[in-house]
């Protein structure tokens, strides 16, 4: 333990010092200039970091391989033989050495570009060597390319797998190749041992599930004898990741269900039971029914309800919202409802105000945009409990906004709201509000479970009645005409239809300019007088974005030509055409968030999916799987399996689901396995007080301080 090793307070109050949290400058090799590419290129600030920073292949150098076994399937081999001929030929830049070897019983070629002089010198017709490369075949025949060699008397056989490492290009401009880093690993190793590096599972789950002791495992991910001990050291640490993280949430979701006091809306009273009564203008579904129950038993349990409710586009989620806010209103409390977007924080506003007509209910609205007069009015109806419903944007959670008693926070299409900001309403008062986070982003079971495992979850799977599923086609832009005079033949009926453009941060510009000449495309098909066309895109101004989206929402245009702002919760029912140019271009969660803009009424519904001609296979069978299903679950399911889950909708920023070894659905086996014991474990141990679970506490309590919220801004 040297001087620079950072000393950690563990709970029991005595000194350890981990080494493995010294700043990676001091391991042997390093300095402070690799140090510092080493943080900035791949994360790795101390030791422990470089100890996770995994390798993604090893090479066998471990046997030689006899010339005449190399066949097509090999990859890197070790060949040992000796030079019969260096003979350099060609010109200009197919100047080459080609080296010709023999072990014997086979010969091969081995071929430089560069280097020739050096390598030239070295190679003596009847010299010994041992030549380690990945091999190509070449008029069938087998050759190395730029082989790396070595006397044979050198000895360069190992008795391990060689690690190979990912780096970037400035990181092998500084040496720190793959290679190299393969070196510092070694000498981390020399200098970390087994005691250093502790076991953190429990004996009982070692043996239980057969796995590797940390230290093991550590060693022979990186440095293993064969492949089977690599699997197996694969093996525990995907087990170690997957079991931590799950146990993490379980541990939060259980120290908030034991500790958390929330206010208790004891009663369902008049405002719930008129509106359900006499407002109400459909009967509820029963997966609304059942949710509704859930909130009011959380409501009421004298905990703070932290639920997340799923429920796929069009389900009817807004109804929810509004008969939840109805039990906070009852027992005297006020709600705020939050937006992702303005357009859709005004439109939650509207359809409140109209839903709840006649009823002595206080509605307000507070975004990026209110007005300053306005705004003065909103913070006082807020302050003072004037204002018993106050839907708004993430202006909202600014600390100027003070409310008298927020008893329930209901977030909107959550994906866009970050973990950090939800823990600002809780400061918004003595006890947080109760939050329900509702969500149209469908995020497949496994994946929910253990992304928000911390949370309480409820899903709705039903849709209203009468809907007729909308149906979607993929055309390519040979068909636009055709397209069109479909959409004109909807227009004519009566209905609205949508054009959706591809807006995508980098290339904005571009893309704006798409928007524009879309927006000529699609005039010049639908002149004026005759056909109104309304735009709105990220670059007006709210008030503008608010006029022409309006003029859509009553009718008196009957196109609406827009980016993605307009992708979440707009309630349009007449509007029965959607086209999505360049359809190619959004992800799965997108399109299908998208195509829940229409399908709305009961008429009949079409979503068009426009692309260019020649598609990459992925992105065919994004359109594909669109065409076939409008099951928001399934949809996700096929998202996950085609970008892995790191990619997924609202888990990137948070970083919850990026493990470094496992993946949640090729590893679902070991994920099942690792939630399993963590089921039991918390059943037996909720507090992990018991003797054999001392050191998985400890173990947590250290990583504490590097948890995910830093990640979050
Ligand atoms: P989302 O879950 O996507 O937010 P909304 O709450 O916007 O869905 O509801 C979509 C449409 O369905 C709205 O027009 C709403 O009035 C209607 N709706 C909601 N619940 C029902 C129901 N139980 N029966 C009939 N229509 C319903
Ligand atoms: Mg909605």
């Amino acid at each position: 333990m040297g001087p620079h090793a950072s000393f950690i307070f563990v709970k029991n109050d005595f000194l350890t010092v981990q080494i493995l949290h010294t700043s990676i400058e001091y391991l042997k090799g390093v300095g402070p200039v690799k140090a510092d590419l080493l943080k900035k290129e791949a994360g790795i600030f101390v030791y422990e970091d470089l100890l996770t920073y995994y390798p993604y292949r090893h090479i066998d150098r471990t046997r030689i391989t006899r010339i005449k076994d190399l066949n097509h399937e090999t990859e890197f081999a070790l060949i040992d033989a000796h030079v019969i001929s260096a003979e350099v030929v060609g010109v200009k830049r197919a100047r080459r050495l080609v080296v010709m070897v023999t072990d014997g019983e086979g010969t091969m070629e081995m071929v430089w570009f560069q280097g020739i002089y050096y390598v030239e010198k070295a190679m003596r017709p009847g010299d010994n060597y041992q030549f380690f490369g990945k091999v190509s075949f070449f008029m069938d025949k087998p050759q190395m390319t730029h082989p790396e060699f070595q006397k044979a008397s050198e000895g360069a056989t190992k008795d391990y797998l060689e690690p190979v490492y990912p780096s970037t290009e400035k990181l092998k401009a500084r040496y720190l190749g793959g290679r190299q880093i393969a070196a510092l690993t070694e000498a981390l190793f020399h200098q970390v041992g087994r005691n250093d590096i502790p076991e953190n599972l429990p004996d009982s789950i070692l043996s239980k599930y057969k796995l590797a002791d940390r230290y093991t495992a550590l060693r022979q991910v990186h440095f293993p004898k064969n492949m089977e001990e690599y699997e197996q050291a694969v093996r525990r640490l995907k087990f170690e990741e997957l079991f931590l993280s799950q146990l993490r949430m379980t541990l939060l979701k259980i120290k908030r269900h034991n500790t958390s006091s929330g206010h208790v809306f004891k009663i369902v009273g008049n405002l719930f039971n008129s509106f359900f009564n006499e407002h109400l203008p459909f009967a509820l579904t029963n997966a609304q029914k059942r949710v509704l129950k859930e909130i009011r038993k959380d409501v009421a349990s004298g905990r703070q309800m932290n639920r997340l409710l799923q429920g796929d586009v069009g389900s009817g989620k807004t109804i929810v919202a509004l008969l939840s806010m109805l039990i906070a209103a009852d027992n005297g409390f006020q709600s705020c409802f939050m937006a992702p977007t303005e357009i859709l924080a005004r439109q939650h506003f509207e359809s409140l105000q109209k839903l709840l007509e006649g009823m002595d209910v206080n509605v307000g609205l507070l975004t990026g945009s209110t007005s300053s007069k306005e705004r003065k009015v909103v913070l006082e109806g807020c302050k003072d409990g004037a204002l018993n419903i106050i839907t708004g944007t993430h202006a909202l959670i600014e600390d100027k906004v003070v409310f008298k008693n927020l008893g329930l926070a209901i977030i909107d299409e959550q994906h866009r709201f970050g973990v950090a900001q939800r823990a600002r309403l809780w400061e918004k008062n003595d006890l947080p509000p109760h939050i329900l986070i509702m969500t149209a982003t469908p995020i497949p079971r496994t994946l929910a479970l253990t992304a928000y495992g911390d949370l309480d979850y409820s899903i709705m799977d039903e849709l209203p009645p009468g809907r007729t599923p909308v149906l979607t086609v993929h055309r390519s832009a040979y068909h636009r005409a055709e397209v069109m005079s479909f959409v004109r033949s909807e227009i004519e009926k009566g209905r609205q239809a949508y054009f959706i453009y591809p807006l995508i941060e980098e290339s904005a510009k571009l893309d704006y300019e798409d928007l524009m000449k879309g927006y000529e495309e699609v005039k010049s098909f639908f002149p004026p007088p005759k056909f109104l066309i309304s735009m709105v895109h990220g670059k007006q101004s709210a008030d503008l974005k608010q006029t022409n989206m309006d003029r859509f929402v009553k009718g008196n245009t009957q196109i609406m030509v827009s980016t993605t702002v307009i992708e979440v919760g707009v309630n349009v029912p007449n509007a029965t055409v959607m086209v999505i140019e360049s359809a190619e271009r959004f992800g799965l969660p997108q399109l299908h968030q998208l195509r829940g803009r229409v399908g709305r009424g009961s008429e009949k519904s079409y979503c068009i999916l426009l692309s260019g001609i020649k598609l990459s296979k992925e992105a065919g069978e994004r359109l594909s799987i669109m065409c076939q299903t409008n099951d928001g679950f399934k949809i996700a399911e096929k998202d996950l399996e085609l970008r892995g889950p790191g990619d997924v909708e609202g888990t990137r920023q948070s970083g919850l689901l990026n493990f470094k070894l496992a993946n949640i659905l090729a590893d679902k086996n070991i994920l099942k396995v690792a939630m399993d014991a963590v089921e039991e474990l918390v059943k037996e141990d909720p507090q992990l007080e018991n003797e054999s679970n001392k050191r998985l506490r400890q173990y947590l309590s250290m990583k504490r301080g590097k948890t995910v919220w830093s990640k979050i801004s």
